[in-house]
Parts: C-alpha cells; sequence; structure tokens
C-alpha cells in the first residue's frame, strides 16, 4: 500500500470542493445531520465534488492518520455521517443521477437522495426500491439493506445494487460489479459504509406506475387490535406483492377529526404497484376492519408516495433514537404488545411501526448478499422523536424497554443495522445479524481498509 504519511497540503491543489476547518463560519451548518442529538466536531470537512476530491480527501486523511467518516445524506440516527476529530467526507454536492432506460439501469452519485432517484426514473416510468422519506441518502440506506415499499416484488434496495465505484482506504477507485472484484459488491450489498467511499451506485431498474393503489386507512388504538390482524392474516396472502407497514402514531392536525387529536392511532399503510383499479379492489377490506378515524388511502403518483411521510420528520429538528429488531412472525402477543408499547411512549411525536417481509425480499439466500439471512417475517421498529434535551432519558428508555421486551418475538437475534440505536456498543448484535457472513466481511474489510479508517458505521473489525 501506498505510504502517505509525509503527504504535503500540496494534495488540496487539486481540491475542487470545499474544505471547512472547525474556524469556517460554515462549519456548525456543514457539520450538522438529520438527528438533532448529533453534536460532533470533525478536524475538517471536506465537501467533495468530484471523484478527484474524494480521492484527494482520502489521502489527507491517511496522510494525517485520522478516520473518516462518510456523510451521504446525513439521515443515520446514530449520525454515523460525522465524527469527532477525523475527517468527515461530505457528498452532499454530488447528487447526480442519469438513467438509461433502455437498459433499465440508473447510475446514482454517492450524495444523492432517493427524491434525486425518484424524480430521475419516474421521468421513464421506472423505479428502484428506496425508502419511505424521500430525503433520506440513498448510499446510507442501501448499503445497510434498503427496505421501502417496493420489497414485495422487487427486493431490498441492496438486490437491485448491480455495480458501485469505491474510493477505499489508499485513495484507490475500484470498480465492482457481477464480473470485476464481485467480492466489493457483495459486501456492499448489507456490508455498510465499511470498506470505503462509494460515489457512483448502479442500480437495476422497473417499471413503476407513475400512478399506484396506495391505502392508508387509520384506526385508533383504543379501539383494539383486530385490524392489525386481520391487515397481517391479509398479507399472509398478499404479502408477496404487497409491500406494507402498520404505522403508530398519534393523531393530530387538521386531516383528523378533533375528537382524536393527542390520541394514539395506528396507519395500515400498502402500496399495490400493478394496475391501480386492480389494486384499489384489493386493497378496500383494509379500509373496513373497525371504525375509522380517517382514510388517506387513494390511487396517487409513485412519487408522491415516496414522499407521504416526509412532513413527519423534518430535517435537523428532532432528537431521535431508533432501533428496530427483525421477528419470526407476527402473533397476537406481538401485536397487543406493540400497542401497549406505542401506548407508552413518552412522546407524542414518537412512532413505532410493524414491517412485513416475504416475496422478492425473501426470495435470496441467506449467503447471496452481506446483508444475510432472509427468513425473518417481520421487522418492528420503535422510533424515538421529542424535541426538550430534558426529555432525552425517558425517550431513550422508550424505545430501549419495547426493544428488550419485545426480544422474545424476535429472529435469531438480528437487527436492522440501519436503525442501531445510539450511544451502545453493538459489536455484538453486528455480528449475530451478519451471522455466517462475518467472517467473510471481516475478511474483504481486512483486504480493503485494513486500518479501519471507515469505523463510523456498524463497524466490523479488520483483523490485525
Ligand atoms: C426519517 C428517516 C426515515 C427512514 N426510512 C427508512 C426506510 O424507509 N427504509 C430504510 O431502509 N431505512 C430508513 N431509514 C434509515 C436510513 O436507511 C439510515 O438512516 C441510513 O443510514 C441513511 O442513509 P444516509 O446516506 O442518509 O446516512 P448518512 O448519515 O449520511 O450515513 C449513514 C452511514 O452510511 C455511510 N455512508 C454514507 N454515505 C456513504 C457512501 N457514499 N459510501 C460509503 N458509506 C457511506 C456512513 O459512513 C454512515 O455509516 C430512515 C431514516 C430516517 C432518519
Amino acid at each position: 500500500m501506498e505510504d502517505f504519511t509525509n503527504t504535503p497540503d500540496t494534495l488540496l491543489l487539486d481540491f475542487h470542493g470545499e474544505m471547512i476547518d472547525p474556524e469556517d463560519a460554515r462549519f456548525d451548518a456543514a457539520r450538522g445531520v438529520w438527528n438533532a442529538m448529533i453534536d460532533r466536531h470533525p478536524a475538517l470537512i471536506a465537501q467533495c465534488r468530484t471523484v478527484g476530491d474524494v480521492q484527494t480527501a482520502v489521502r489527507l486523511a491517511a496522510a494525517r492518520d485520522l478516520p473518516i467518516a462518510i456523510r451521504g445524506g446525513g439521515h443515520n440516527v446514530a449520525g454515523h455521517a460525522v465524527c469527532d476529530g477525523g475527517v468527515m467526507i461530505d457528498l452532499s454536492l454530488m447528487r447526480g443521477v442519469t438513467v438509461d432506460a433502455s437498459a433499465r439501469v440508473a447510475k446514482v452519485q454517492g450524495g444523492a437522495l432517493w427524491r434525486d432517484v425518484d424524480a430521475a426514473t419516474q421521468a421513464h416510468g421506472l423505479a428502484t426500491p428506496g425508502g419511505l422519506i424521500s430525503d433520506t441518502g440513498v448510499a446510507g440506506l442501501t448499503l445497510s439493506g434498503g427496505i421501502g415499499w417496493l420489497r414485495a416484488q422487487h427486493g431490498l434496495a441492496i438486490d437491485n445494487l448491480v455495480a458501485a465505484d469505491v474510493v477505499t482506504a489508499d485513495g484507490t477507485l475500484i470498480h465492482t460489479s457481477a464480473e470485476e472484484n464481485p467480492e466489493l459488491l457483495w459486501a456492499l450489498q448489507g456490508g455498510g459504509g465499511n470498506f470505503g467511499v462509494v460515489v457512483g451506485f448502479e442500480f437495476a431498474l422497473h417499471p413503476i406506475g407513475p400512478e399506484v393503489m396506495f391505502a392508508a386507512p387509520i384506526y385508533a388504538v383504543e379501539d383494539g387490535p383486530e385490524p392489525i390482524r386481520a391487515w397481517r392474516d391479509f398479507l399472509d396472502t398478499h404479502g408477496d406483492f404487497v409491500g406494507s407497514l402498520c404505522e403508530f402514531s398519534t393523531a393530530g392536525g387538521e386531516d383528523f377529526p378533533e375528537e382524536h387529536w393527542g390520541k394514539r392511532v395506528y396507519t395500515l399503510a400498502c402500496i399495490y404497484n400493478g394496475d391501480p383499479a386492480e389494486g384499489e379492489a384489493l386493497l378496500k377490506p383494509l379500509s373496513e376492519l373497525g371504525n375509522i378515524v380517517t382514510d388517506f388511502s387513494g390511487r396517487m403518483n409513485y412519487c408522491d408516495v415516496q414522499q407521504l411521510f416526509d412532513t413527519l420528520m423534518p430535517a435537523g429538528e428532532f432528537r431521535c433514537y431508533w432501533k428496530a429488531r427483525y421477528l419470526t412472525d407476527l402473533s397476537d402477543e406481538m401485536i397487543d404488545l406493540a400497542m401497549a408499547n406505542a401506548l407508552a411512549a413518552p412522546s407524542d411525536n414518537s412512532l413505532s411501526s410493524l414491517w412485513n417481509f416475504g416475496g422478492a425480499t425473501a426470495k435470496v439466500t441467506a449467503d447471496a448478499t452481506a446483508f444475510g439471512d432472509r427468513s425473518m417475517g417481520w421487522m418492528y421498529s420503535l422510533d424515538g422523536v421529542w424535541t426538550d434535551p430534558g426529555d432525552d432519558d425517558a425517550n431513550i428508555a422508550w424505545s430501549r424497554e419495547g426493544w428488550s421486551n419485545s426480544e422474545r418475538f424476535g429472529h435469531r437475534g438480528r437487527a436492522y443495522l440501519n436503525f442501531p440505536g445510539l450511544g451502545e456498543d453493538n459489536a455484538a448484535l453486528t455480528r449475530a445479524t451478519f451471522g455466517a457472513n462475518y467472517e467473510r466481511l471481516v475478511e474483504i474489510k481486512t483486504r480493503y481498509d485494513p486500518q479501519n479508517r471507515f469505523r463510523f458505521n456498524q463497524n466490523i473489525a479488520p483483523t490485525v
């Protein structure tokens, strides 16, 4: 490996982005990320415009023996996009997307957000599975799996990742695909930001919409769990082509009847991305499962579906602690527990949700991607969201309590590594989640990042 120990700062002559140090007036804005709890001070922020800039920033960090945090969309709730004392490589100036509609492939720069991808691909009537919120970064979401509305028919984001360009710890640019450096592509399919800075992603695209059917009937928690049980049974039959989640929240605002304001409710949200008329008929029974609080169901453009929940989650405004575990199945007891946990949330802004799997997601074998085992039936996510720092302890305790009290329903001790909590040592959880893939990931990490320069993630430590 090249030795950068004495590299002079003349490296900066080749840098076309913005170098922001702690003395710079832009520093505080640039170090801020989505979760308002995160307050870290890097030694330097390198806002890159080009792949060459990323190589320069990586070499600069190596020359100073500093660790690197990578900011894609900055949405990671654990705040892994920013670190204390290291170099923060910020890709927010690299958000380009190009679509080859005939080949059904999108090339996406490493700092793009899902809204960038959805807009560019839907212009051609195409899409690739992303997440549920449009300003989440493509990079972080994809590299740890990527669970979105299209998962039933088209799998996780990683299942559609066909190639990538990566700047590794020594500043080398590596192309990886099924033909070239396939081990690295495999590692990127779930192994997180451990292996280098992904400057370009290539995703397979599928015909979607533009109009799709989206169901979103809302029921009151006080009216009981029967609608959730019926929804679960509905997904037992239709889950191979309907992506869905049951989201617990608190009713409020003009969209809800006033008598429900401040009460806990749940939305049975489902997408059917085939013929919208067929979808309307198929999903209608979900709106007939009990007393409806309100119903947002309807035909809508796919891009609008992708932005439906955005207003619930404005960037930088809320303090957050989120944690999610996989469930083997969704038993009546687990549903009752999820209802009780939702009622116990200390903050009205907190959410919790039950996500189904199956379909294309479940068909991928455990060793086909670094992500690992796909035999979990469900996921349970606890999203503590609040505003006052004085409420930190109560809200973190709520998420952790829900995480612990659902353990008996968990699937092989595995968690979704994009909702990793914050502040705890997750090494054992990370290892359990990768399962039999862990040792192979350690080998790849050791090859591409032997000094663990990229360590602000669900870290896979290299062997020394
Ligand atoms: C409001 C909200 C909604 C969400 N909804 C979903 C959802 O529907 N489905 C889902 O699966 N997840 C969801 N998530 C979780 C989300 O996937 C993670 O927070 C993810 O880490 C965000 O990616 P990012 O690029 O914005 O994050 P960042 O904070 O920028 O980075 C996260 C991690 O990825 C690494 N990284 C970032 N960019 C790169 C890169 N270019 N190359 C290499 N490593 C990189 C970073 O080092 C860091 O470790 C949601 C999160 C939030 C806050």
